[in-house]
């Protein structure tokens, strides 16, 4: 913990810092006051001290793979740079055979994790999915398969005239083991109206997040922030959240995802700041009292960025990636893949102590030649 004391000059954020320092949980005006103030350190000193009571120094990586089908995609979200239509150049979809190879192509680091999102295909059948993650599965028994966002679920459960629950049980019972966390935006129904309107709504991606807990499915949780949202949209959207979290207990980690808008119809609105970025991280770290995990997602802020909200709240910077997709197609520059040695020295140089984690955040012990999952 850090032996310096609380200072603000901001009188808004005082009786907030009593809070945080008593592990009294803040309510809707406290995080407002939060996304208003512009004492980022004093905002990143306390979001430090909560990361800090539950992590210590320990910064969480994990060595994943990212596979994404296909990009064809129904939605035609105006935050999307990554969907395409079916006939649409550089439209794909990948064959059963060619998902398993790219699986394979990134396994030499001992992959402990395969995560799986992709567009809403119209003609892409269940069993397409059920198969694809069964013949991961047998391929890579050992590896977690993270796997199709809540919006995913929704349109495959359509898809295949099941109920929300079987479509569920039916990929947990093909390998599926947790869900990502895309998808959730921004739940006021006013900002998804134009950012994603074809998506299914807040309320329903928060009722599907709750049925995978109840089945057994951990998750995580984003908001994208940074284009046409305000600040009670996100208060908004972490109350809810943290809403359903003291319900079901169900997830892992909140990852607040920075919007990139080149190539999308949304590309006349800026990206976002440092500024924000940080602070995005360090609020999220101060109201989701009840998250374990808050990720600074090294791919969407940059490894920059991430590195230093090790420091104001975050305990996670996400994993190798190998090869992304989504947020390269909306101009990200960073690179599409890290190697583990170079997420450990971003890790050591921010004076943080690197933990290799499954997806579960059990910590991974590596020899030359074997891989072993604490349990
Ligand atoms: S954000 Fe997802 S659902 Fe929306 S268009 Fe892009 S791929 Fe499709």
């Amino acid at each position: 913990m850090s032996a310096r004391p609380f200072q603000t000059e901001d009188s808004a954020l005082r009786p907030l810092a009593d809070k945080v320092l008593a592990s009294t949980r803040l309510d809707a005006v406290d995080a407002l006051a939060l996304y208003r103030s512009a004492d980022i350190l004093a905002i990143g000193w306390l979001a430090n001290h909560v990361r800090e009571r539950l992590h210590g120094d320990r910064t969480y990586f994990n060595v994943n793979r990212h596979i994404n089908p296909t990009n064809v995609c129904v939605a035609a979200c105006r935050l999307c740079a990554f969907g395409r239509k079916k006939d649409a150049p550089g439209s794909y979809t990948m064959a059963l055979e060619v998902a398993w190879q790219t699986a394979a192509s990134g396994y030499s680091e001992a992959v402990t994790e395969f995560h799986i999102v992709g567009g809403l295909h119209p003609d892409l059948p269940f069993q397409y999915f059920l198969d694809l993650i069964s013949g991961l599965k047998q391929r890579f028994p050992g590896v977690h398969i993270k796997a199709f966002t809540m919006v995913e679920i929704a349109f495959l459960a359509k898809i295949a005239k099941l109920s929300l629950r079987d479509t569920l049980i039916q990929l947990k019972e093909a390998g599926v083991d947790s869900l990502p966390g895309g998808g959730a935006e921004i739940f006021t129904e006013r900002v998804r109206h134009i950012i994603c309107d074809h998506k299914i709504d807040g309320q329903q991606w928060l009722d599907t997040a709750r049925l995978a807990h109840q089945l057994g499915l951990k998750s995580n949780a984003t908001m994208l922030y940074g284009h046409i949202e305000n600040d009670e949209d996100r208060v908004d959207h972490l109350l809810k959240l943290r809403a359903l979290q003291d319900e079901t207990g169900g997830f892992q980690t909140f990852i607040p995802l920075a919007f990139h808008p080149a190539n999308t119809p949304l590309q006349h609105l800026s990206t976002t700041t440092g500024f924000l970025d940080i602070k995005s991280i360090a609020v999220s770290r101060l109201v989701l009292d009840n998250f374990p995990h808050i990720k600074a997602y090294w791919q969407m802020m940059t490894p920059k960025i991430a590195q230093i909200a090790q420091r104001f709240g975050a305990d996670d910077l996400d994993g190798t990636v190998i090869e992304e997709k989504i947020y390269h197609d909306a101009g990200a520059t960073t690179p599409q893949g890290l190697r583990r040695q170079e997420l450990i020295r971003l890790i050591r140089e921010a004076g943080r102590e690197p933990v290799e984690r499954d997806t579960l955040y059990r910590p991974v012990t590596r020899t030359e030649t074997s891989v072993t999952v604490a349990v």
